[in-house]
C-alpha cells in the first residue's frame, strides 16, 4: 500500500471558483458542528466525527506521543488531547476499526479547498459512513 501523498490533479480556474462556493457552504455546516479546520482532505468519518485537525500538530494518524499521563495536550496542557476524545467516541460508536487505517500524508495543496469538491472530483476518498462491527467489538460493546 502506498501511504505517500501522490500528486493530485491541479485545480482549474473554474474549479477554484466552484470549490470556493462549496467551501463557503461547507464552513457554515462543518465549523460550528465539528470545528473544521478546512484541510480539504476530510477524514471526519474515520475519526468518529471529531475533527483530528484540531490537534495543534495536525496529527492525522493518532496522538503524537507527547500527551501527559492525564491525557493533556503537549502543546496546550490545559486542553485534552483530541485523539483521546476520538478514541473514546470511536469505541462508543463501534468505529475503532477505522482508526487502524493509515491515512495518507496531508496534501497541503488541498488546504482551504472544499473537501466535498475533492470527493466529487476523486481527489480524496468518499467518507465511510457505515462499518461492520467485528465479533469482538460486538461482544465488548454488549459487555459495556
Ligand atoms: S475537512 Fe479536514 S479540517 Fe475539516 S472537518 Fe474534515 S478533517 Fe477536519
Amino acid at each position: 500500500m502506498d501511504f505517500i501523498t501522490t500528486e493530485k490533479k491541479k485545480y482549474t480556474q473554474l474549479e477554484k471558483r466552484l470549490s470556493a462556493v462549496l467551501l463557503f457552504i461547507e464552513d457554515i455546516i462543518k465549523i460550528p458542528l465539528f470545528r473544521c479546520q478546512r484541510c480539504g482532505e476530510c477524514i471526519l468519518s474515520h475519526t468518529a466525527f471529531i475533527c483530528s485537525q484540531r490537534c495543534p500538530k495536525r496529527m492525522r494518524n493518532g496522538p503524537c506521543g507527547g500527551p501527559g499521563v492525564d491525557g493533556s495536550c503537549e502543546v496546550y496542557p490545559d486542553r485534552k488531547c483530541v485523539w483521546i476524545r476520538i478514541h473514546r467516541r470511536a469505541r462508543l460508536l463501534g468505529r475503532i476499526a477505522l482508526l487502524r487505517r493509515v491515512e495518507n500524508i496531508h496534501d497541503w495543496n488541498l488546504e482551504k479547498t472544499s473537501a466535498w469538491w475533492n470527493v466529487v472530483t476523486r481527489r480524496i476518498e468518499p467518507p465511510t459512513l457505515f462499518i461492520r462491527k467485528t465479533k469482538s467489538e460486538k461482544q465488548s460493546h454488549d459487555a459495556a
